[in-house]
């Protein structure tokens, strides 16, 4: 708490809505809600609206469905496929296996 002032360069960091840690943008997964109100994965970080991070985790994935951590993130309800979408993706960066 408080207390901003950082000694260390370090890359953009980005909040996994999951377990709450920061991540280079660079081992998170991007979910964005457009303005349109669809809701899709972005892995390049580069759609328009409201975005939020979570680890490319199947950890975070099932933590993240379990606190609806993801809706609440973006304000807007996630659907299922956006969590099917997430663990393809988790599967083909190798992640979920060794934790
Ligand atoms: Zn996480």
């Amino acid at each position: 708490m408080g207390g901003s002032s950082k000694r260390l360069m370090t890359p953009r960091l980005r909040k996994c809505v999951a377990c709450g840690l920061e991540r280079p943008k660079t081992e998170l997964l991007r979910v964005v809600r457009s303005p349109g109100g669809d809701v899709s994965v972005n892995d390049k970080g580069a759609s328009p609206g409201r975005g939020a991070y979570i680890c490319s985790r199947i950890e975070c994935l099932r933590l993240a469905a379990k606190k609806n951590a993801l809706s609440r993130a973006l304000k807007h309800p996630v659907p299922k496929e956006i969590y099917t979408r997430i663990e393809e993706l988790c599967v083909d960066r190798g992640c979920g296996e060794n934790g």
